[in-house]
């Protein structure tokens, strides 16, 4: 006898054997038990779980010559012994006729299949037709086919499958039953697995099952394909010197038919990215890609194995098991030992960091289809999880300022605003964090402060009149988030700086110029090279001179500091002091590129001195490593 596939060779035959799927077969049995049969029935859902193999069934069963409650045929099965049943079994019975949808789909073969309809059955109850993928159907050929169904002839059944029943017409589908199938479970698959390969001589353990199950998912089709694969490169077990060498099937025999690693490998990942050991992570990686593992493959199976760490995660799974009859089991479509070691793996992070970690794989997957340097994508995902791991929620970080007198300055002692006053000024600081602080894009609650967009600090200006109520205007309207009106906090106490103490820099020195011209870049915007460059620069005043040293080569300089930006300075610095001479000077040692030798002077008592002193400051420098590069005064911007 020629090899049948495991799919065709078990086949259910009756409503019964259907797997997982007993909310359409006990309605149909219902339904043939009294009679009351639709004309047009769809079966939606994914592949390879039923629905055309219901569809046969339900088409044996209405044209079945015994009678339900006959002795040959006690329920609404089928008798599956009768002229009838075995033809449709055989699939050559001529009132049951099956059309492939998706090649069967224009208006010219629905017409002919409407005029065939009109005849009556040649020799059974029904004229049934099985509409495999009929979403394919085309909506003229829907339309032809609609008259039909409006106003069947009592002898025609229409049963149309699908994966996309959102893709047939509303005037069709209003017409007919609609029965959505389920995804299989596993335990259903590897029950069905288990039956099997009993009946077939195979010997199979659990896990070699489950792996086969899972590989399914969800599709009973897909997980005995699978199968037929493996037994085929099963080695055979003629150990026990039995005349009937029975195939084995073990785990590791099907992780190399699919291309899989065991999971262990990315228990393994995430411990390491547990203890920040980013050598680790990779050393593992290398062993894998070494292998001949696929990166693409790899990402695919991080990314299932990080969805079912957060599955276990949210469904409270013990790494002991204990509770795996919980909501875990519907969201966790996999082996008991997969689940525990899910949960083990859980059990090192928080919910949060899961997720980001979940989002950071997927991302890294997505990316991998189109790259080409593959390998480097999949080691760069990886490493990123390292990072994921070492960031803080804002409300930590914000959390460990206070005692501090800016987190305990009661906002509620806001003045109010008064009028008649003039702009206040506002200032923004952007902060640039170490490099490892950027991945916190990724992470959906600390974003509000990751860069870009930078933090946004406020501060005044010198001379500027109070502005405190007009910073509660600007991000007071976030209340309830404790985060913000922390930050606010800061804020207000960096802004409420003394005013006189700015007073008294009334006579500019060098510094102070230096602040102005670069405070005036800032301003212009598209000037920030060249505040850079001035920021850099040494300034020192001669009588009435005043010789800006910058850093750069001759021929950068005018590229840096364009005429424009020249013009800015010298107008800046001419303000505060006027009839003063202004040299620029390139750099006399032409080699050496611009490097960031000291952090930019800051005048004291200008906003940025102010936010730089202030202790808040300094601990988020300490803590994020970074460096407060620009105050920008806003003024301008309103
Ligand atoms: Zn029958």
């Amino acid at each position: 006898m020629a090899y049948q596939v495991l799919a065709r060779k078990y086949r259910p035959q009756r409503f019964a054997d259907v797997v997982g799927q007993d909310h359409v077969t006990v309605t149909l049995m219902n339904a043939l038990t009294q009679q009351r049969i639709a004309h047009g029935y769809i079966f939606s859902g994914h592949r390879g779980i039923g629905k055309t193999t219901i569809a046969r069934i339900l088409a044996m069963a209405l044209n079945c010559r015994n009678p339900i409650g006959s002795k040959l045929r006690p329920t609404a099965e089928p008798c599956e012994v009768c002229e009838s049943c075995t033809e449709i079994k055989a699939g050559n019975a001529v009132d049951v006729i099956e059309i492939d949808a998706a090649t069967n789909r224009g208006i010219d073969e629905i017409r002919e299949l409407r005029d065939a309809a009109r005849y009556r059955p040649s020799r059974d109850k029904y004229k049934i037709y099985i509409l495999d993928e009929a979403h394919q159907i085309t909506d003229a050929a829907f339309n032809a086919l609609l008259k039909t169904l409006e106003e069947p002839p009592d002898h025609i059944v229409f049963m149309m499958a699908t994966t996309q029943p959102e893709d047939i017409p509303q005037t069709v589908r209003s017409r007919c039953q609609h029965y959505s199938f389920h995804a299989v479970k596993l335990v259903d698959i590897m029950g069905q697995l288990r039956f099997i390969a009993a009946r077939e001589s195979i010997d199979a353990d659990e896990a070699a099952l489950a792996l086969l199950a899972e590989a399914g998912d969800g599709s009973m089709r897909d997980a005995l394909s699978i199968m037929d694969q493996a037994i085929a490169s099963a080695p055979v077990d003629s150990t026990s010197g039995d005349e009937t060498a029975r195939p084995r099937l073990d785990a590791a025999q099907i992780r190399e038919l699919m291309g899989t690693v065991p999971n262990a490998v990315f228990e393994r990942i995430l411990e390491a990215v547990d203890g920040n050991q980013s050598a680790e992570v990779i050393t593992v990686a290398n062993e894998l890609l070494n292998a001949g593992n696929s990166p693409a493959q790899l990402a695919r199976q991080c990314v299932r194995y990080l969805r079912n760490c957060v599955m276990a995660k949210i469904s409270n799974l013990n790494p002991d098991g204990s509770n795996l009859d919980g909501p875990a089991a519907e969201l966790l479509q996999i082996s008991a030992d997969e689940q525990r070691r899910a949960a083990r793996s859980a059990a090192l992070f928080t919910e949060e960091e899961l997720t980001r970690f979940l989002q950071t794989m997927l991302r890294t997957f997505d990316e991998l289809g189109y790259r080409q340097e593959q390998r480097f994508h999949f080691e760069l995902g990886l490493l990123k999880l390292v990072h994921l791991r070492r960031l803080l929620p804002i409300e930590e970080v914000l959390s460990k300022f206070s005692g501090t007198p800016a987190a305990a300055t009661p906002r509620a002692a806001a003045p109010k605003p008064s009028a008649g006053v003039g702009s206040p000024s506002i200032a923004s600081a952007s902060v640039r964090s170490a490099p490892a602080f950027a991945p916190m894009q990724a992470a959906p609650r600390p974003v509000a402060v990751a860069p870009p967009p930078p933090i946004s600090m406020l501060a005044e200006t010198p001379g500027a009149p109070s502005s405190r109520p007009h910073l509660d205007n600007k991000v007071g309207n976030r209340e309830s988030d404790p985060a913000s009106s922390a930050m606010r906090d800061v804020l207000a106490d960096i802004y409420a700086g003394s005013s006189a103490e700015q007073k008294q820099a009334a006579s500019p020195d060098a510094d102070h110029l230096q602040q102005a011209a670069v405070d005036a870049l800032m301003l212009a915007r598209s000037q920030t090279t060249a505040a850079d460059a001035i920021a850099d620069a040494e300034f020192s005043l001669g009588g009435s001179e005043l010789t800006v040293q910058t850093t750069h080569s001759k021929t950068m300089l005018s590229t840096v500091i364009n005429p424009e930006a020249e013009k800015i300075v010298r107008s800046a610095i001419q303000t505060l002091a006027p009839g003063l001479k202004i040299t620029l000077l390139p750099s006399a040692n032409t080699t050496k590129p611009t490097s960031p030798k000291k952090p930019r002077a800051a005048a004291s008592g200008s906003a940025q001195a102010r936010a730089m002193e202030h202790p808040i400051v300094q601990e988020a420098q300490r803590l994020f490593n970074a460096e407060i590069r620009n105050v920008i005064d806003l003024t301008s911007s309103d």
